[in-house]
């Protein structure tokens, strides 16, 4: 990444009128070439509010997807389409069929991070900011939560009322934090505060000061009287936490990494610009489909 490169970012920005939304996990040279970073829900409503015809999204697959389902007329650019959700993939569609069918009282609660064709049946989307929020909001008692078991562990907790059924998925970055790790990094840094993700295992969160989405993190660190945090989250996020409060100490778990979200890299961002490929492209019908749980999540907003 040089001085050269990054004008040519600028000028085909501008060429294409061309925006960057890019998650709080890319790489620090993606993130340094974003017009806007966030988390999941945060780039979805970003890309709803956008006037420029071309989005680059620097995310996982499901991030594009729905950044396109929600802007059918733009081009929505993913700068490498390798880059996609493990825990997306463990849904079964024929399986949650027969588990809605199983279950016709159940309404079905998909983390935004599950694939089109699960969106499409689906009731209503959740992000890990809004995910008890939008499980409450439900009339059901009975939900069928996919796919994160862990995230789902975490709204049955907070949400008492209802009862879900919880698909047995997890984030493997998330699910490789251990209670004991976190631990150790507290011995060492005793007045820092624990801020953990809720896609963690529950032991994790039950040691936490906070569980928190990746922008319910930023918003706490900026308000908290604490100078030291250890962040249980995808490492990269410490990036964008210092880039902010550069006077506050962030250690991360140095094992919590996503290799999908790390597919993207600032020459890809670059050769998307140039190309305006590779497009995301979805038959209109499944579109439509997959638009209404999220719009539903939309209209609900943030949680956190
Ligand atoms: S961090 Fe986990 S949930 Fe997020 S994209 Fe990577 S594997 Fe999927």
């Amino acid at each position: 990444m040089n001085k050269k490169n990054i004008d040519k970012i600028i000028q085909l920005k501008k060429k294409y009128n061309a925006i960057i939304l890019a998650h709080n996990y890319q790489l620090p040279e993606v993130q340094d070439i974003a017009d806007f970073l966030g988390d999941s829900l945060d780039l979805a409503i970003k890309a709803t509010k956008t006037d420029c015809d071309n989005i680059v999204f620097c995310g996982v697959d499901f991030m594009a997807q729905s950044a396109k389902i929600l802007n059918p007329d733009k081009n929505v650019i993913h700068p490498d389409i390798e880059a996609e959700c493990p825990m997306a993939n463990t849904v079964n569609t024929v399986e949650l069929l027969k588990l809605k069918k199983d279950n016709p009282d159940a309404e079905v609660v998909s983390y935004i991070n599950t694939t089109i064709e699960t969106k499409a049946i689906s009731d209503i989307c959740c992000t890990s900011a809004n995910g008890v929020k939008v499980v409450e909001s439900l009339h059901s008692k009975k939900i069928i939560f996919v796919p994160d078991k862990n995230l789902g562990n975490y709204i049955q907790r907070n949400a008492k009322d209802k009862e879900l059924i919880i698909w047995p998925g997890v984030c493997p970055t998330h699910h490789r934090i251990r209670k004991e790790e976190i631990l150790d990094l507290k011995k060492i840094h005793p007045d820092a505060e624990i801020l953990v993700h809720p896609e963690c295992r529950p032991e994790v969160i039950d040691i936490s000061d906070f569980a928190l989405s990746t922008n319910g993190m930023l918003n706490h660190v900026k308000k908290s009287d604490a100078n030291e945090f250890i962040i249980g989250t995808e490492k990269e996020l410490c990036y964008r936490l210092k880039n902010e409060n550069n006077d506050k100490i962030f250690y991360p778990i140095k094992t919590a990494i996503c290799p999908n979200m790390k597919k993207i890299t600032f020459e890809k961002v670059l050769n998307s610009l140039e190309t305006l490929e590779p497009k995301i492209e979805i038959p209109v019908e499944l579109m439509k489909k997959a638009k209404i749980p999220l719009k539903k999540m939309m209209d609900i907003g943030r949680g956190d």
